[in-house]
């Protein structure tokens, strides 16, 4: 086992290139409903059954006509009516425009719509007309949708490997999939060691605590695309470690919490050695998250085959203290998870923000800290100050938090106002 620490930087390009290797084998193909697939990675692309818009479609009520003719300000006979849902109209004669709701056919002949809020009608114009008056004038194309301009029939809208949220949902229903072909979701096998470590449900005796690492790895396995795979309880023994892998290896990632730090019952590095480990890093110069582990152990043994177990199977090692778990899930975790998953987002993701209060530090660790970002404020960066905490075990602050404030390496102070670099959780 090296014992070398690596910088973040190191670290995350260590991950990536994991990331790569893992994104070149093909996640298996499950079909889902439609109101089921938010969440999940397209696998096959969504290609357009007919034009989209399916014909020139009025983004506007008002009235289609000639953009040349309108802009000359002559009234025009109003020749007939279109309200979404009717079939497209005949040609519209000249000097004539057509009322129109928003989502109607434009009549062919027509280049842009007048909006009704714009034009004149009745009294002032004659009836049965409609006038643009002066200055105001129109250009083709104006509050037209042209038929295909969105994609034409047969063109693949989105390509496998997109995660599916409300707006892909809707490209999706609009070709008319009522079911979608997605990749099955990864299973993370999560193993929360510590002999200190009781159930949810259970009523903690002295010096014990509940396993909160669990519940909340399982949700960010699950934000992540994965299927959590909650297990047991790990006590601080070789026999229990040595079990609880035999049983995790059925997953596609290991992820454990707890048991990777310096300590006389740290014994995750020593199980993942007997079972056969590939060590990538051991440590990364990271506050909070320094002992996390990334390793590789071989497929299980013949005597207990379980499917897809062909290739290595990557663990990660993550420190049991809540926040450390939570931020070292992020860096390096769920980066892995989207590779298996088939997904070809970017992970994990940061943004800017401008600092609210000045932050005071000392060099030699990359942070990320708790913090709370507002990303309401009008015409600004977003606003971003840190929650005060106790140090990584400090849960309240975890939960108060909504993003990690993060600190460069050489960084000594980063002054109220500058831009810097979230995390985004
Ligand atoms: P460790 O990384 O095992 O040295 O644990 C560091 C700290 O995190 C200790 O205070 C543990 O009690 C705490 N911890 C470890 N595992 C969990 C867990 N599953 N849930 C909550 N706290 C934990
Ligand atoms: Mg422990």
């Amino acid at each position: 086992m090296s014992s070398a620490l690596l910088s973040y930087e190191e670290a995350a390009q260590t991950i990536a290139d994991h990331a790569a290797a893992l994104r070149q084998m093909q996640p298996a193909v499950e079909r889902v409903p439609l109101a089921q697939a938010a969440g999940r990675v397209l696998a096959r692309p969504i290609v357009a059954d007919r034009d989209q818009p399916p014909f020139a479609r009025s983004t506007r009520d008002g009235f289609a006509c000639r953009a040349s003719e309108a802009s000359a300000h002559r009234p025009l006979a109003i020749a007939g009516a279109a309200k979404a849902g009717d079939a497209p109209g005949g040609r519209l004669p000249p000097d004539a425009a057509w009322e129109i709701m928003t989502g109607a056919p434009v009549p062919e002949g027509a280049d842009a719509v007048m909006m009704v809020e714009h034009v004149e009608t009745g009294g002032g114009v004659g009836p049965g007309m409609v006038r643009l008056p002066p200055p105001r004038r129109l250009v083709a194309g104006e509050n037209v949708v042209a038929r295909g301009a969105q994609g034409r029939s047969g063109d693949e809208l989105l390509g496998s490997g997109v995660r599916i949220q409300a707006g892909q949902i809707a490209l999706a229903a609009s070709c008319g999939y009522a079911q979608l072909d997605v990749f099955v979701r990864p299973r993370v096998a999560i193993l929360s060691t510590g002999d200190e470590i009781v159930p949810v449900e259970a009523e903690p005796g002295p010096g014990q605590i509940r396993n909160s690492n669990g519940a909340m790895l399982a949700a960010l396995v699950a934000a992540a695309g994965g299927e959590p795979l909650l297990l047991p309880q790990v006590a601080d023994t070789d026999a229990a470690l040595d079990a609880a892998i035999a049983q995790a290896r059925a997953a596609d990632l290991i992820v454990f919490t707890g048991g990777v730090s310096a300590g006389k019952f740290d014994l995750v590095e020593p199980a993942l050695a007997r079972a056969g480990a590939r060590f990538h890093f051991t440590g990364v110069r990271i506050q909070p998250g320094k002992p996390t582990v990334l390793a590789e152990i071989p497929p299980a043994p013949v005597s207990s085959p379980v499917r897809g177990q062909s290739a290595a199977k990557h663990c990660m090692g993550l420190p049991g203290n809540p926040v450390s778990s939570a931020v070292t899930f992020l860096l390096f975790a769920a980066p892995l998870l989207a590779a298996l998953s088939g997904s070809r987002e970017t992970v994990p993701r940061f943004a800017m923000a401008q600092l609210a209060g000045e932050v005071k530090t000392k060099p030699g660790l990359t942070r990320f800290l708790p913090a709370v970002c507002s990303f309401g404020a009008k015409g600004e960066l977003p606003r971003v100050s840190l929650v005060s905490w106790q140090g990584s075990g400090d849960l309240t602050a975890l939960a108060r938090s909504n993003c990690y404030l993060v600190v460069p390496e050489t960084a000594t102070v980063l002054e109220t106002g500058t831009s810097v670099r979230i995390l985004l959780s």
